[in-house]
């Protein structure tokens, strides 16, 4: 028996939280931790903390979906703003 290929499927966002949360839970220190969602390739990430987030949306379009650097970077490959010259070179100051 072969074991089947995991494929990843799009998660459904909890209820009342924002597009590309799919799960969260109360760490034992009580802190909050977020699952999300990438739009495009369907990976997941789960941050120890949520300003430690790296998948989310585009602040220069509204198409509503929350992407990992790589996505992003792949989408939008030309665009000049801050969060895209920060995915492609790491950082602002380049
Ligand atoms: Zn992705
Ligand atoms: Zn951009």
């Amino acid at each position: 028996m072969s074991v089947p290929a995991l494929i990843p499927a799009p998660l459904p966002t909890l209820p009342n939280r924002v597009s590309g949360i799919v799960a969260e839970e109360r760490s034992v220190d009580g802190r909050l931790r977020l699952t999300l969602q990438c739009a495009d390739c369907l990976s997941t990430e789960t941050p120890d903390m949520a300003v430690l987030m790296t998948y989310v949306f585009h602040p220069a379009t509204s198409d509503g979906r929350r992407r990992c650097k790589a996505c992003r970077i792949a989408a939008f490959p030309d665009c000049p703003c801050g969060r895209c010259t920060e995915d492609r070179t790491g950082s602002l100051y380049r």
